[in-house]
C-alpha cells in the first residue's frame, strides 16, 4: 500500500517513521484534508518513482524508513490531539524523526507539544499560504488558521520561519511581530534564501504555499504561490538538522490529477535525504566538532 519508491521496510528498529493523521474536523473552509495520507501513500508507489533523491541518497538503501500507520482520529478532538501527541512521543522516544501525513494545519499544535518536551530548543520552518497567527476564527481557538498562535503563546519553540506568505491580515501580522516572526512573503521573495537553523528544526509544510498552478489539491487556492522547483532549491540550501516534518492541507477531492499528492510525496523524499545526508557529514566529522 505504501512505499515512497521502495524506501518503506518493515522492522522494529527504524531512524525515519511514517505517521499519518486523517483528520480534518478543524478544516474553516472545505472538508477534505482527511483523505490526504491515504492519497500521498498511493501517490508514492514504487511503479511510478525511484528511492533516489536529486542528491543522490538511495532512501531505501542508506536509511530505515518505517511506515507507522494512522493515529486513530475516531474520537473527539480533544481525544484525537492527545493521539496525535503520544503517537509522535512514541517515534522520539526511539530516537526516530517523524515524518507526518496530514490532516488539516490544526495538527501541527499537538505535534509540537510532544516535540518540546523532547527539544528543549526547537526552530520551526512553516511553508505556507497564510500565517496561520488567528488568536481565533470564529471562536475556534484550535481552528487550522490559528496552530502557530497557540505554539508561540505556549513557548514551544525558540524561532519562527515562515516562508511563501501572501495572505497575511494586519491582525496577524502585529502578532508575527510581537513574537519575532520572520516572515518570508512571496512580494519580497526575489531570490532563494539560504536558510540556516541552529537548534534542531521542524518543518511544517502546508501545501498551499506552492502555487495552485503546481498544487491544485488544497482548500484554500491563493494565486502566487512558491514553484515545486523554488521548495526543492531551497530544501537544498537548508542548514539545518531537521528533526521533523509535517506535510499538511492535501485535500484529494480538488487534485484529480494526483499532482499535488506527488508534490507531497517529492517533498517528503527531499526532505527524507536531507536528514540522512545531515547525519552522514556528522559521522563523518571529528569528535566534538
Ligand atoms: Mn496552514
Ligand atoms: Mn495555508
Amino acid at each position: 500500500m505504501t512505499d515512497f519508491g521502495g524506501a518503506v521496510k518493515k522492522s522494529e528498529v527504524y531512524e525515519i517513521a511514517i505517521l499519518g493523521i486523517p483528520f480534518d474536523e478543524k478544516s474553516c473552509f472545505l472538508k477534505g484534508a482527511a483523505l490526504g495520507p491515504q492519497a500521498i501513500r498511493r501517490a508514492s508507489t514504487s511503479k511510478a518513482l525511484n528511492p533516489f533523491t536529486e542528491l543522490g541518497i538511495n532512501l531505501e538503501t542508506e536509511a530505515t524508513i518505517v511506515d507507522l500507520g494512522d493515529v486513530d482520529t475516531s474520537g473527539d478532538v480533544d481525544k484525537t490531539f492527545i493521539q496525535i501527541e503520544e503517537a509522535v512521543a512514541r517515534i522520539l522516544d526511539q530516537g526516530a524523526v517523524p515524518i507526518i501525513l496530514g490532516g488539516d494545519h490544526s495538527i501541527t499544535f499537538p505535534i509540537i507539544k510532544a516535540f518540546s518536551k523532547y527539544f528543549h530548543h526547537l526552530d520551526l520552518l512553516h511553508f505556507d499560504a497564510h500565517p496561520d497567527l488567528y488568536p481565533d476564527l470564529y471562536g475556534d481557538r484550535l481552528s487550522h488558521a490559528c496552530p502557530f498562535a497557540r505554539i508561540l503563546e505556549a513557548g514551544l519553540i525558540k524561532k519562527l520561519v515562515q516562508i511563501g506568505i501572501r495572505a497575511a491580515t494586519a491582525e496577524q501580522r502585529a502578532i508575527a511581530s510581537k513574537y519575532g516572526v520572520t516572515m518570508i512573503e512571496m512580494k519580497d521573495l526575489k531570490v532563494i534564501p539560504r536558510l540556516n537553523f541552529t537548534n534542531p528544526l521542524y518543518i511544517s509544510f502546508d501545501l498551499d504555499s506552492l502555487d495552485p498552478a503546481f498544487a491544485p489539491g488544497v482548500a484554500h487556492h491563493e494565486p502566487g504561490g512558491l514553484s515545486t522547483r523554488q521548495v526543492f532549491d531551497l530544501l537544498h540550501e537548508l542548514e539545518a538538522n531537521i528533526v521533523g516534518l509535517d506535510v499538511v492541507e492535501l485535500n484529494p477531492s480538488r487534485d484529480p490529477s494526483g499532482i499535488t499528492a506527488a508534490a507531497a510525496v517529492k517533498i517528503i523524499k527531499e526532505v527524507a535525504g536531507h536528514i540522512i545526508k545531515h547525519r552522514q557529514k556528522k559521522n563523518r566529522s571529528p569528535i566534538n566538532k
